[in-house]
């Protein structure tokens, strides 16, 4: 065996091209009620082509038609929803920084109207919304008020509003129409004013951008700008949406300084099809039946006991992906694993039973183990400057698995999986003792002295560094989810690498210690596959652009999403000959 770069690997995963999309048989419940809202709306059968609209008036028809389909699909969908903000002040020289920062994760219900379920146990969450446009953007960041900037206006007709069509534009390989939307005097609901990124195959809004107006007396409504992506075929759905506000006066003394990502995945979670489960037993049961016939015996006990921790493992693991909170295995776990191995190969270990990666979807940075599964966060693997830093990560665990820090067994008992979904981070918990944890970085240390890390280490260093400045600025950032904190009270994971690693200066260009959020990890909000960004590392201009873990807006590279026949959902434009909303009141 032999050590594999990084660099190779990351090559061979462009040239492979985009990850399959995984097949369904089966319809997933999202699915269903894709088609359910076709059939329960007065859309007619799908046409494949429709005419093209003759007037500006009858493409903005269009899209009020399709912006109220949007909704009525909206509300049989659940996504997961994390808002990530960092507060932010002006240095000397004018430039924000983050002095503070908020978290939210949850599960967006629409059913009437948007409410959310939390997983972070926040208080003042999860209560029904009675208008989703008034009181929501309070002062205290309520998420909810994220969230809902998922929706445009969640009664669009055009006598609401004046419209100004401002040019063709191509957002990604997707062609079109900008206009400017602004609501008509005289209105005493606030109403969307901004501009629109409207589609020109089916007139779907792909993107707005702007803020609600009037504003309410007393409190305010962000700016904001929302992004969808096309994940079904003729849907598009929101993935992203970036906040921002530098100078929002709240009060006579305060104002606001911010900015914020909110991201929503986890639209097709599968609720883990039985018929689907049978038929794949009954396709592999000829061989291992024999297999098992060949070797009839019962196990031993030290393979009963592995076997029994391997079953809490995969049951802790197989939960989290199911709640939507692990990305399904893929390309992305290869890499950690091909960086394990690496470790392992170099150090002569051979562990009894595969180690595994996968990747936790959510942003603040931790790692941690179950049982032998490796699970490092979207957060963490964003920010990590280079593979000797990621390998500095995956050591720490490897040491956990290398010494035998044993799971939580009582996972094993399926009826422990009962449980609600928001209930997941109170369930399971895979954190370690101070003893468990100084034992790893120990062995971690002991680990990359033998890898092909043991020269590169400066960066881990550096990125501690960074860490070590920024963290207590950032306590949601660091705060885990689920496994240890990387800095906890005076205690940093790994804090050996420090002392070795060069001085940390923020003005250098060439000197990168930890990257921004968003930046390498990119996230399938249908199927919640990861993959690699194929975005193109840009040279730095100032040191402003280092955004050492701060986050940025978002500008996806749209594309149309091929429409495979089987794929294919009624979901097309609707007939012409629908009439149109009403001019005026
Ligand atoms: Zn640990």
């Amino acid at each position: 065996m032999r050590t594999v770069s990084l660099a190779s690997l990351l090559f061979l995963l462009m040239s492979a091209g985009a990850l399959p999309a995984a097949s369904q048989d089966s319809p997933s419940p999202a699915q269903q009620a894709l088609s359910a809202t076709v059939a329960s709306s007065d859309a007619p059968a799908a046409q494949s082509s429709a005419p093209a609209p003759a007037s500006f008036n009858e493409v903005l028809d269009r899209v009020v038609q399709r912006e109220h389909l949007f909704m009525a699909q909206m509300r049989h969908m659940h996504p997961l929803v994390e808002t990530y903000l960092q507060d932010l002040k002006n240095d000397k020289d004018g430039n924000p920084f983050p002095v503070g920062d908020r978290y939210y994760l949850g599960r967006l219900e629409m059913e009437e109207g948007p409410e959310d379920v939390s997983f972070t146990g926040q208080p003042g969450f999860g209560h029904r919304m009675v208008s989703k446009l008034t009181g929501v953007y309070s002062l205290h960041y309520l998420p909810l008020g994220f969230a809902s900037m998922v929706v445009m206006d969640s009664d669009f007709q055009k006598r609401y509003y004046n419209f100004t069509f401002v040019r063709r534009e191509f957002l990604g390989e997707v062609r079109c129409l900008v206009i400017d939307v602004q609501p008509k005097p005289g209105q005493k609901v606030p109403h969307f004013m901004g501009r629109i990124w409207v589609e020109d195959q089916d007139y779907n809004i792909v993107r707005f951008n702007g803020s609600y107006f009037p504003q309410p007396k007393i409190n305010f409504f962000f700016h904001f700008d929302s992004w969808r992506l096309n994940l079904r075929p003729g849907t598009w759905l929101p993935a992203y949406i970036y906040t921002e506000e530098s100078n929002l006066k709240t009060g006579l003394t305060k104002s606001l300084h911010f900015k914020a990502q909110t991201r929503l995945w986890g639209y097709d979670l599968k609720a883990l099809n039985k018929n689907e489960e049978f038929t794949q037993i009954l396709v592999d049961s000829p061989q291992s039946i024999k297999d098992q016939s060949d070797a009839a015996a019962d196990a031993s006990p030290v393979v009963a006991e592995r076997m029994w921790e391997k079953q809490a493992e995969d049951n802790a693991v197989e939960r989290l992906t199911k709640v939507g909170l692990l990305a399904p295995p893929g390309d992305v776990d290869k890499i950690l694993c091909t960086v394990v191995n690496n470790l392992l190969v170099t150090n002569n270990i051979d562990l009894q039973g595969d180690v595994r990666c996968r990747v936790l979807l959510t942003s603040p940075l931790e790692s941690f183990t179950i049982g032998h599964t490796i699970v490092v966060s979207r957060g963490l693997l964003d920010v990590l400057p280079d593979e000797a830093s990621l390998a500095m990560v995956l050591s720490h665990e490897l040491g956990h698995v290398v010494l035998g820090h044993r799971l939580d067994t009582k996972l094993a008992f399926n009826d422990k999986m009962f449980f609600p979904d928001e209930d997941s981070f109170q369930r399971l918990d895979f954190r370690r003792n101070e003893a468990d944890e100084a034992a790893a970085d120990a062995k971690a240390i002991e680990l990359l002295k033998n890898s092909p890390y043991k020269d590169k280490l400066g960066n881990a260093g550096l990125f501690l560094k960074e860490l070590q400045e920024k963290a207590p600025d950032l306590p949601y950032l660091i705060r885990p989810h689920l496994g240890n904190s990387l800095f906890e009270g005076k205690n940093m994971r790994m804090a050996s690498l420090v002392g070795s690693a060069p001085a940390l200066d923020p003005k250098r260009l060439d000197q990168i210690a930890a990257l921004p959020l968003g930046g390498r990890i990119k996230v399938d909000p249908w199927t919640d596959q990861v993959e690699l960004s194929k975005a193109k590392a840009v040279p730095l201009t100032s040191a402003r652009e280092k955004m050492p873990f701060e986050i940025a807006p978002f500008f996806p590279y749209l594309t149309h999403l091929s429409t495979g026949a089987a794929d294919k959902v009624a979901l097309t434009t609707p007939s012409p000959t629908t009439p149109p909303a009403p001019e005026q009141k």
